[in-house]
């Protein structure tokens, strides 16, 4: 059952959160001299129309808040340059997903891995990148791919697990593969996306990522409106990163609370940062 298209949601205030710390880990990744892959899990169709002729305006709640800012912080004016890039005569009508602003950010050397499941994402990915040999777009579970490439040859690598959770199975995948995924290659960077619902698996998956990590791992959260009632929907989410850059909690304490300022939906919204680096 495949009934979510990320293009209804591209661009909204998760997508900014999970955005900006996918370009800042790889801000990180590529400034050491050494070839990195970029392995996408669930890559989504690469690029999304956020104009007014889109379904979507998600993005009213979060790009679009960003995009007359100034004096951002670096780690956010970088974020919003990348989308720039893709909106070259200054408007804001295209959105790109976690596979393009990868490719945006890699080096001559480095080489993407994306796996999308949905037929028509896919195509639609495939379309983007059918002229890049460093690039590998699969029609495959992104869960079981995992567990085919790792480690990597080199074994340096951000992995991007970004699951639709739309249905139950999701969470326990999610758990299970990465475990399994520590124990093919514990060195790899793995960043995971989570969203916060009213919902038992949401409100678990916190502690089990925490089980699953191992000894270093940060935790960003943003809710941006009080979650009201069992149907509340998605009220904030997440990034959890297996290994994080030294630099990253200092970025993002700097970042979040002007962040969590720019999306707030009510005066409920606010912001979480944890992290563990022994
Ligand atoms: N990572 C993308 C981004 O940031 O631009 C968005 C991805 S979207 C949240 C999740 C995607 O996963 C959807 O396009 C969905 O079709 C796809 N998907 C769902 N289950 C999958 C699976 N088992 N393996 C690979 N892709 C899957």
């Amino acid at each position: 059952m495949l009934s979510y298209r990320h293009a209804f949601h591209a661009g909204n205030h998760a997508d900014v959160l999970k955005h900006i710390v996918l370009v800042e880990l790889l801000h990180y990744l590529t400034a050491k001299d050494k070839r990195l892959w970029y392995i996408d899990t669930h890559a989504g169709a690469g690029q999304y129309r956020i104009d007014n002729t889109s379904s979507n305006r998600e993005s009213s709640e979060g790009i679009e808040r960003l995009w007359n800012a100034t004096d951002l912080p670096e780690a956010v004016q970088r974020y919003l340059d990348r989308v720039r890039l893709r909106n070259p005569d200054g408007t804001l009508s295209r959105y790109p997903g976690s596979p393009l602003l990868a490719n945006d950010s890699v080096r001559v050397g480095d080489r993407l891995w994306l796996s999308e499941l949905h037929p028509a994402d896919h195509a639609l990915l495939n379309e983007q990148f059918k002229h890049d040999g460093h690039v590998k777009v699969q029609k495959s579970d992104g869960f079981a791919a995992l567990r085919s490439l790792l480690p990597p040859e080199p074994r340096r690598a951000l992995i991007m697990i970004d699951p639709s959770y739309e249905v139950k199975s999701d969470y326990v995948q999610l758990i299970d593969s990465l475990v399994d995924a520590r124990r093919r290659f514990a060195t790899g960077v793995y960043a995971i996306w989570y969203p916060l619902l009213v919902r038992r698996e949401a409100e678990k998956l916190g502690q089990q990522l925490i089980k699953a990590a191992g000894p270093r791992w940060l935790d960003v959260a943003m809710s941006v409106k009080k979650p009201s009632g069992e149907r509340a929907g998605l009220y904030g989410s997440g990034m959890f990163v297996i290994n994080p850059p030294h630099t990253l909690p200092a970025t993002l304490a700097n970042l979040m609370p002007g962040l969590t300022k720019l999306l707030a939906q009510d005066a409920a919204a606010s912001f979480k940062l944890n992290y563990e680096l022994s």
